[in-house]
């Protein structure tokens, strides 16, 4: 009886035991799966979808079909156009994407964007050789010229000492460009953006900076550099191989290229430089068959077949915003990139195109994530006009970003929820909070007030000036170290199918038009080429032995 007690006593226990361990573990992987939903009344979150099994079988099965009909293209590339969407972090894809989407009246999670649809992609690792966190200069430097570089410079590999101008002037430190690689080679080069042209990643084209401020003789005077021996930004564009020979350039930042005598046409205010250079007429006098033009309508009146080079300068900095453009002075990044290609086409060996998405990095940085998305969609519909305009058998179109930010899509919001909305969850202290925020950034004053979070029930999140909320009160939010995506069509376009270092893009650019490192795999890769020379050695061949024979027999 006693063993009887003990042992049902000991079974008891031990039930006990098992019973609360498992409540144990079933409550902690609810905490860490079900967050509060008090404002939930039921499971099903969104009844008016319908997506059964049978349509996510058939979307999947087709899917995977255009995946096993998909072929690279193995042909050289005639033309490649980078677009780089400054700051474009993947939570910026997605949400952009989602954005466009709900701006069409659809759930907006389904959306695609242009570049969703191309066939390749890969993930590019963006730290540089002294930041775990890039910017753009250092970044620029990595795609455009296959080398990593120090934070903040440009066109130098790692021996330049920040700031020191001798150090940028020794010709040991610097690095060529995808630019300079394709003049060599005799195609067409250009750059589009909706920065300054002066701006770090336009500049990664052409200039060799130990300070990406450097953008003109007056930024460089605040660092005490004799700017009669260390050539500023604008003056490389203007005055020096490559930028020189570019046939298209299109942003804003007129300022720093005008005499601070000279009066802006738009805004009447002198432009910046000190050294009394104008170097718009400069490049006038460089360019007699070439059109500089400064507003929308003349960038569209351009007939581009009587104009041999296009400066366009549409602003004394960096372009408006697309959301708050409020004159008509500012064509479109899509305006500019569609002129941009039509110039070039022109040019009998192809060409070399970067276009930027420049201000989707800046939204960004003001906390504004409504702007940034905008900006996003304005990039897309640039893109979707260069594959509309160009053939996919000999033209790679890159579609990348040079670094993260740090933006997040959080919560769980229901499908279709408005992306800028309150995620539909509350936080632990019962106040509702955003799907979309920022790690740090100007977002904090919006986010916490006398050491305690904003209730944001009563405030319209989706206005355009509203800050993300932020945890670390930053008046300038920061880029992110993340990965960013690439996306790629066209000729070569598959060697983009991992994750790799960022400096690789210039080297798959360089194989794929057979220009600068590149020019050396090209016998390989010209495939119809060879096929045609070897019947050709064949029938030497034949006609020597033929010959040699003939002789042998006569004596
Ligand atoms: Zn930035």
């Amino acid at each position: 009886m006693k063993l009887f007690i003990s042992f049902t006593l000991a079974s008891s226990l031990l039930l006990l035991f098992l019973s609360a361990a498992l409540i144990g573990v079933s409550n902690a992987d609810e905490y860490h799966r079900i967050p509060h939903h008090k404002s939930r009344s039921n499971n099903q979150r969104n009844r008016a979808i319908t997506e059964d099994a049978a349509f996510w079988k058939s979307t999947a099965q087709a899917l995977l079909q255009a995946e096993l009909n998909k072929k690279p293209i193995e042909a050289k590339a005639k033309n490649v156009i980078l677009f780089l969407g400054d700051g474009m972090s993947i939570a910026t894809v997605t949400a952009a994407r989602i954005y466009k989407g709900q701006k069409a009246g659809k759930t907006g999670e389904e959306e695609q964007l242009t570049f969703d649809k191309f066939p390749y992609s890969a993930l590019s690792r963006t730290y540089c050789t002294d930041a775990q966190v890039a910017d753009s200069a250092c970044s620029a430097t990595a795609y455009l010229c296959g080398v990593k570089t120090n934070i903040d410079t440009i066109g130098l590999d790692v021996n330049v000492i920040y700031k020191d101008c001798s150090t940028q002037n020794e010709a040991a430190n610097r690095v060529s460009s995808i630019m300079t690689w394709a003049q060599a080679a005799n195609k067409g080069t250009g750059i589009v953006t909706t920065t300054k042209v002066t701006h770090a990643t336009p500049a990664g084209t052409y200039a060799h900076v130990a300070n990406r401020d450097w953008e003109d003789d007056y930024a460089q005077s605040f660092d005490g550099v004799d700017t009669t021996t260390c050539d500023d930004i604008a003056e490389q564009l203007v005055l020096n191989d490559p930028g020189k020979n570019f046939k298209v350039i299109l942003g804003g930042g007129r300022s720093y290229f005008m005499p601070n005598t000279m009066p802006d046409i738009e805004t009447k205010e002198n432009g910046r430089r000190r050294d009394g250079k104008n170097l718009i007429d400069e490049w006038k006098k460089a360019h007699p068959t070439g059109k500089y033009v400064t507003s929308r309508d003349e960038l569209l009146n351009l007939i581009v077949s009587g104009t041999d080079a296009v400066l366009g300068l549409f602003s004394p900095a960096h372009m408006e915003y697309f959301m708050e453009s409020s004159t008509a002075n500012n064509p479109t990044l899509e305006q500019m990139t569609r002129t941009a290609i039509q110039m070039l086409q022109k040019e009998t060996n192809g060409y070399v195109l970067l276009v930027e998405g420049g201000r989707i990095d800046q939204a960004h940085h003001d906390g504004r994530a409504k702007l940034a998305l905008e900006e996003a969609i304005q990039f897309d519909l640039a893109v979707a006009a260069a594959l509309e305009l160009t053939s996919t058998d000999d033209t790679l179109i890159i579609v990348t970003a040079d670094h993260s930010h740090t933006l997040t899509i959080n919560g769980y919001p229901d499908r279709g929820n408005n992306l800028l909305g309150l995620s539909g969850d509350m936080g632990e202290d019962d106040k509702p909070y955003t799907t979309l925020s920022y790690a740090n950034g100007p977002g904090y004053d919006t986010t916490f007030a006398n050491g305690e979070r904003i209730n944001l029930t009563n405030v319209d999140t989706t206005a355009d000036s509203y800050l993300q909320p932020s945890a670390v009160p930053i008046g300038s939010e920061t880029h992110g170290g993340d990965d960013v995506a690439i996306f790629a069509i066209g000729p070569q376009a598959h060697l983009f199918q991992g994750v790799y270092e960022q400096h690789y893009i210039a080297h798959v650019m360089a194989y794929a038009a057979c220009v600068g490192d590149g020019l050396k795999f090209c016998d390989a890769k010209s495939s119809s080429s060879r096929h045609g020379a070897v019947p050709l050695i064949m029938l030497v061949q034949f006609v020597l032995v033929w010959f040699a024979g003939r002789l042998l027999f006569r004596s």
